[in-house]
């Protein structure tokens, strides 16, 4: 009986986020198809062809930023629970993300402990993994570095991610996790740190931000180590 109740509170979760996802990605459609039509119906002005065409782009582009930092690895099934090896699961998301480094010149550089394992959903981790080092490498948009290091000791993983970008306020930090919170204008979703959030949360995570100014962030993640070999 509680387990089924369990199931079913799972279930409604899942529902709930789904409809949520689809509205973030509803809207910035419907407003580019609204476009499209405009741009089928009337002989319009070039200028204002070109101004259909960026909004158009935008539109699409919010649309796929949300399936970014939402959906990425997610499947439409139920959490489950593994032994994931912390440097497997980092080196997946370093190859996903090498394009986007390259685009903003960031160097990539790993240290990891091989015998680290967290306990946890593999999609929910890489997700949140992907969300907090994609905001590292969006943080420096004239290059830089982004460091990775992965230790364990005293039964705790430490999962370090260290930027040398634009930093935050301690305003900022504050903010950090609520939903729609970006300084990104249009190529932000806000979303990204919450479900980082809400996913080391769900494994018994904890996470310490240290920022300044100009200078870098780093997020310092951790975790029960659940096993070592
Ligand atoms: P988004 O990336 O779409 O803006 P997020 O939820 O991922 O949304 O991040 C929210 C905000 O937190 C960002 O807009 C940015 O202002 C700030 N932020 C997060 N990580 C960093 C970082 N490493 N360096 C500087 N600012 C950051
Ligand atoms: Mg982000």
């Amino acid at each position: 009986m509680r387990q089924q109740l369990f199931k079913s509170e799972k279930l409604a979760a899942v529902e709930q986020m789904g409809a949520a996802i689809s509205h973030e990605i509803r809207n910035p459609l419907t407003v580019s198809k609204g476009f499209v039509q405009l741009l089928e119906e009337e002989s319009i002005h070039p200028d204002k062809q070109k101004e259909y065409l960026s909004l158009i782009r935008e539109g699409l582009d919010s649309a796929e930023q949300v399936i970014q930092d939402y959906l990425t690895f997610s499947k439409p099934t139920i959490d489950s629970m593994e032994e994931l090896n912390v440097e497997q699961e980092l080196n997946q998301i370093i190859t996903i993300l090498i394009p986007t480094a390259n685009q903003h010149s960031v160097l990539i550089s790993g240290q990891f402990s091989p015998s680290a394992y967290v306990s946890g959903d593999r999609q929910k981790f890489r997700q949140c993994m992907l969300n907090v080092i994609k905001n590292g490498i969006e943080s420096m948009p004239h290059g830089g570095k982004l460091s990775i290091s992965v230790n364990q000791d005293n039964n705790l993983v430490t999962i370090e991610i260290k930027d040398t970008g634009i930093g935050m306020t301690k305003e900022q930090i504050n903010r950090l996790g609520e939903p729609y919170y970006s300084t990104k204008g249009a190529k932000g979703t806000g979303l990204g740190m919450m479900v980082a959030f809400s996913v080391i949360r769900a494994m018994n995570g904890t996470v310490q931000i240290t920022s300044e100014l100009k200078k870098g962030t780093a997020f310092t993640i951790q975790f029960p180590c659940t096993y070592s070999g």
